[in-house]
């Protein structure tokens, strides 16, 4: 499943691509598959800028309509010469005058498309106070929010409401590196905690990024690049096998549906 590193290595992989490239042809194969569309709207318009909001990439045309490309669990978005074969799965497919194609697929659609007139209409739907803000940007007082509050770290970290752009593979990872446990009492977190966490998840995206993300299965860049984050993961995936700071068998549990590992002696609760 993408997650920030992820959705940022494609929105670097994808903007040489698209800005200043005027959409000459769209070709929407699943109307259900693109949310307000059906984008006729967006041709012979220029691809201006993208940004990122956590896992939500929003791709900026020149007059400020705005699509929003939200990969899922297995989203694919190819930039390739438009004589390309199309591949199955291949549900919208925007032509650019470079000649070249972007094109999304999705095997289990659980991604898409959205389409808004404006770039302020895309954030205010998609922004919402149910998204924090962005987890390269946050600081340690955006936690504060944990204050009185009794809530889990690692089931409020996938939430998306305190931090946006987490899941599974890097809160495992961050709450590793700064020594936290998963099942936390939030209010209990000092505020020394709470800038080691930052710091933590900081340096776990930033490595990534700069690793092209991170490949399980089946995610790609735009290139059809995989992520090499894989090799760097200290927890994640390693359940059962040595604590790579203490030697300490790492244990696997199930928290809140999803497999957690971390160490039993680095991170304890308080
Ligand atoms: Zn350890």
């Amino acid at each position: 499943v993408p997650e920030l590193p992820e959705v940022e290595e494609v929105r670097r992989s994808l903007e040489p691509h698209i800005v200043g490239k005027r959409v000459t042809a769209v070709r929407v194969d699943r109307a259900d598959f693109v949310v307000g569309g059906p984008l006729d709207s967006i041709i012979g318009r220029r691809f201006e800028t993208t940004h990122r909001h956590g896992k939500k990439l929003f791709c900026i045309l020149d007059d400020g309509q705005t699509i929003l490309i939200h990969l899922g669990m297995s989203g694919r978005i190819d930039v390739v010469p438009r004589e390309a074969e199309i591949l199955s799965h291949t549900h919208v497919i925007l032509t650019l005058d470079s000649g070249q194609q972007v094109r999304q697929r999705d095997p289990r659609r659980f991604g898409g498309m959205w389409h808004y007139p404006s770039f302020a209409a895309a954030t205010a739907a998609e922004i919402t106070d149910k998204l924090g803000p962005d987890a390269l940007q946050i600081t340690a007082a955006d936690f504060d929010v944990w204050i009185g509050q009794r809530g889990h770290l690692k089931p409020r970290l996938l939430g998306q409401r305190d931090v946006a752009g987490l899941g599974n593979i890097y809160v495992d990872e961050s709450l590793w590196m700064a020594h936290l446990h998963p099942l936390q009492i939030v209010w209990r977190i000092r505020p020394a905690e709470k800038k080691a966490l930052v710091k933590a998840i900081h340096e776990v995206l930033r490595r990534s990024i700069g690793m092209g993300g991170t490949t399980l299965r089946d995610y790609r860049n735009v290139s059809d690049q995989p992520g090499a984050f894989v090799r760097e993961l200290r927890v994640y995936g390693r359940g059962g096998k040595p604590c790579k700071r203490c030697g300490t068998t790492l244990r696997s549990a199930t928290i809140g549906g999803r497999t957690t590992v971390h160490c039993p002696v680095c991170q304890r609760r308080h």
